[in-house]
């Protein structure tokens, strides 16, 4: 029997084969869940339909992570295919990217905002939304890094919006465990996709945690979403307000700034 047999539920954030929703729903479909996938309104919507097609889920639904009437639709539309949810997982995050190079200081409001409410407040909302139709317990998964605990160069505002999505999991977790319904996050090792091509010196950040991670090495997709699949499925039924490290081990070792001097001990 697989994991996911006879269970049902979201995946949101695919943008291409490269996301790590997009890992996590093809790993999810292969043990045997059924899926109805979101996209952001837009020019994505063709190759997510393609990326559905490849794993035969038809239930592709566009949904704006920082508009409430849109994301009510899209939870409308998915209760109307699959009744009711088992599982949701939300890799939806963004800020312009001026804000992700350089100094932290220099945030705008703006780019405080919309960072903070696409990034955060969206799995707040979302959460909120599939409770309603979780009725036979439930899983809910959030995606963060570890620039929400440490400072890491350039994540700045992005930082901030994770550390606020980490104490959002343990707040939805407290509020939500009594009705059987759990909520998580996996704090995933730098990965190349088209939300951390926008991260100054990414490149940096990947050779020093395949450096120095004890694990030597950068996770991938998969490693991640063989983690959400025991978060998501029965296998993690004690597990809730918990921020998983999927990281190859880096958190332990934290990191050297990219224009720091070495030193070196005699
Ligand atoms: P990605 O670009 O594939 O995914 C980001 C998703 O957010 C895209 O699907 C994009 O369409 C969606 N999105 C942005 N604004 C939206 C909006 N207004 N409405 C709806 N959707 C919107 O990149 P990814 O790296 O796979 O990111 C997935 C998650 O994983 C993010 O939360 C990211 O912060 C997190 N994460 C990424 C890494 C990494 O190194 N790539 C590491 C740790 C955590």
């Amino acid at each position: 029997m697989k994991l996911f047999e006879n269970k049902k539920g979201i995946v949101m954030g695919v943008a291409n084969e490269r996301s790590i929703a997009w890992g996590i729903a093809k790993f999810l479909q292969e043990q045997g869940a059924e899926l109805v996938l979101s996209y952001q309104p837009g020019p994505l919507e063709d190759r997510v339909r393609k990326l559905a097609e490849s794993i035969g889920c038809e239930n592709v639904f566009p949904c704006d992570g920082a508009c409430d009437d849109s994301m009510v639709k899209f939870f409308n539309k998915s209760q109307d295919v699959l009744k009711t949810f088992d599982f949701m997982v939300n890799g939806m995050a963004y800020a312009n990217k001026e804000a992700l190079k350089g100094e932290y200081s220099a945030t705008t409001r703006e780019d405080f905002k919309q960072a903070l409410d696409i990034s955060c407040y969206s799995f707040t909302k979302s959460v909120a939304l599939a409770r309603k139709h979780m009725v036979n317990r439930g899983s809910c998964l959030a995606l963060t890094y570890y620039g929400a605990e440490k400072w890491m160069p350039h994540y700045n505002v992005m930082g901030v919006a994770k550390a606020a999505l980490e104490a959002s999991v343990k707040y939805l977790a407290a509020d939500l465990g009594p009705g059987g319904v759990r909520v998580n996050a996996i704090s995933a090792g730098p990965i190349r996709t088209l939300a951390s091509s926008g991260i100054g010196d990414f490149r940096y950040i990947l050779d020093w945690c395949a450096r120095n991670a004890p694990l030597g090495k950068n996770v991938t997709q998969e490693d991640v979403a063989k983690a959400a699949a025991f978060l998501l499925s029965d296998l993690g039924e004690g597990v809730t307000g918990e921020i998983m490290h999927v990281d190859a081990g880096y958190n332990i070792v934290g990191m050297k700034r990219p224009d720091a001097e070495d030193i070196i001990l005699k």
